[in-house]
């Protein structure tokens, strides 16, 4: 099984489980308060999908600063 990870928003805690994936939408209980938990995103996944211009910096398609592969500031 996929592990997903999850977050709750009363303690402000991650977790990660083991679900099947047509419950990995569904919300959860928090190991610490019990609270619902959602789902988030991978961090490798919210960050190569869409989070926009915070990206740039992270992958290696360059910095902030240029367009190209490599410059003085990213290289
Ligand atoms: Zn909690």
């Amino acid at each position: 099984m996929p592990i997903y990870e999850y977050h709750c928003t009363n303690c402000d805690r991650k977790f990660e489980l083991l679900r099947s994936m047509s419950k990995m939408d569904d919300d959860t209980s928090c190991p610490e308060c019990d609270s619902s938990s959602k789902r988030v995103l991978s961090r490798f996944s919210a960050f190569s999908k869409g989070m926009g211009g915070l990206t740039t910096s992270l992958n290696s398609d360059g910095c902030s600063s240029c367009s190209s592969s490599s410059c003085d500031t990213c290289h």
